[in-house]
């Protein structure tokens, strides 16, 4: 066998270990994410989020060919690094903490201005943002309706929040918190129940579990 033979037979050794390496793992993470999904506990979350982060679509196929739902990967995912910010998140005074909802979220009927500070909601009462902003504000969170994604990288630029809460569809949510970890933001993302351009909907206990830190 000549040297080039050799080279070829060594690389192709290499992937095909690599590829049964990442299979093996990414059944472990798959078994740790089904695990987390039914008991709502996570074991090695840090490892974990890890291992999604680097193997998701490896994770994603096995549960495919399982016939489970690929999207628990994504929840899971998020329930992690919600689980891995709340920590510091909580340790922040409530005063430095932001709160951004989607503008999706609001009546078609909503009667609120576009300013630069966001939508200013005016609790009309068509929606849940009103509540929801009348009793973070009361906890002292500074709370925002977001007309659109470059809102929020401005408002962390000017007033520099040392925590936020993200509500958003999973991609959203998903992008928020990798833009609030490179931040060093501690942040916790609520998905929303149906995602869409409007007429979206939130499970709101979820938010004010968040909020009143009762559980999440
Ligand atoms: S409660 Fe606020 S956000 Fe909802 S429709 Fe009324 S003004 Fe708009």
């Amino acid at each position: 066998m000549n040297y080039v033979d050799q080279v070829y037979l060594f690389v192709g050794k290499a992937v095909v270990l690599a590829v049964i390496i990442s299979f093996l793992l990414s059944l472990i993470i798959a078994l740790l994410v089904g695990i987390s999904f039914k008991t709502g506990r996570y074991f090695l979350a840090r490892p974990m989020l890890i291992g999604i982060s680097l193997l998701e679509s490896f994770v994603k196929a096995i549960f495919w060919l399982a016939r489970a739902d690929d999207k628990i990967v994504d929840d899971v995912g998020i329930s992690l690094m919600n689980y891995i910010n709340r920590g510091k998140f909580y340790a922040t005074p409530v005063e430095e903490r932001f709160v951004f909802m989607p503008q999706c979220l609001r009546s078609i009927d909503c009667p609120a201005k576009l300013t630069p500070e966001g939508i200013i909601c005016v609790g009309c009462g068509r929606c849940g943002i009103g509540e929801a902003k009348r009793l973070a504000e009361s906890r002292g969170y500074r709370f925002f309706v977001v007309p659109g994604s470059s809102f929020i990288k401005r408002i962390i630029q000017r007033y520099h929040p040392k925590g936020i809460v993200g509500v958003g569809c999973e991609m959203e949510i998903k992008e928020g918190l990798i833009l609030c970890h490179s931040h060093g933001i501690p942040a916790i993302g609520v998905s929303l129940t149906t995602a869409g351009c409007v007429a979206t909907t939130l499970n709101w206990e979820k938010l004010y579990d968040v909020l009143l830190q009762r559980s999440n």
